[in-house]
């Protein structure tokens, strides 16, 4: 079913910062990683593939990555003070 009004199209893939349950770690994993994704300190998979969204295997989702924040505004606005 098409949606009636969508203003602007925003992708639903996300990125997550992913805890390893083995070492704490933190790090950045894209939501539909296609690939096996390994801790960078202990080597452990916290993420593997399932063919559409990553499972976190091994490791705990800690919040998604703002896309908004990590890009910055090029219509000459003021940014929005946090
Ligand atoms: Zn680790």
């Amino acid at each position: 079913m098409k949606k009636d009004h969508v203003d602007i199209p925003a992708p639903s893939s996300r990125f997550y910062n992913i805890e390893c349950t083995d070492c704490n770690e933190q790090q950045v994993v894209y939501s539909h990683a296609t690939t096996r994704v390994f801790c960078s300190q202990c080597g452990s998979p916290i993420a593997s593939s399932s063919g559409s969204k990553a499972r976190f295997v091994g490791g705990s989702v800690k919040g998604a990555v703002d896309p908004v924040a990590e890009i910055p505004a090029t219509t000459g606005a003021e940014p929005a003070s946090k």
